[in-house]
């Protein structure tokens, strides 16, 4: 399922790098899921935010570089914990049960392949979005 990282191409950077076997490509990303924040957030556009809140997932390290980033500790010190899928699955389903609206993946870029089979577990469980 994570055949991907040996070569790692999830961006544009194309780094090529084998994530499998510990190297570490412009995005810092390991071949682990790393989290920093799940949590209810009502920051968000209106329409995203709702009444209830978006269900946030905050994801760390990340394949930008932007000067004035606003998450600077997570996205470019790595701030966060490694985590299963299944704990990231298990976390979009304690989102849903809060009342958020969505899911909302923050910089999930380079977890592409985590995030799918984190969803494929949500979905067996009852997740209910699309
Ligand atoms: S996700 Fe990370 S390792 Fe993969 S190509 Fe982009 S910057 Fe490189």
């Amino acid at each position: 399922m994570l055949e991907g990282l040996k070569e790692c191409k999830l961006c544009p950077h194309k780094c090529k790098v084998n994530r499998l076997e510990g190297k570490i490509g412009r995005c810092r990303a390991t071949e682990k899921v790393k989290i920093s924040l799940v949590s209810l957030h009502h920051f968000e556009e209106p329409c995203i935010s709702g009444t209830n809140g978006s269900g946030t997932i905050f994801f760390s390290n990340c394949n930008f570089n932007c000067v004035f980033c606003q998450n600077y500790k997570i996205s470019q010190e790595g701030m966060g914990q490694d985590v299963s899928i299944e704990f990231l699955a298990n976390s979009m389903l304690e989102e849903q049960n809060k009342g958020a609206h969505n899911i909302n993946l923050v910089t999930p870029v380079m977890y592409v392949y985590h995030i799918i089979e984190a969803i494929k577990i949500a979905k067996a469980k009852g997740l209910i979005y699309q």
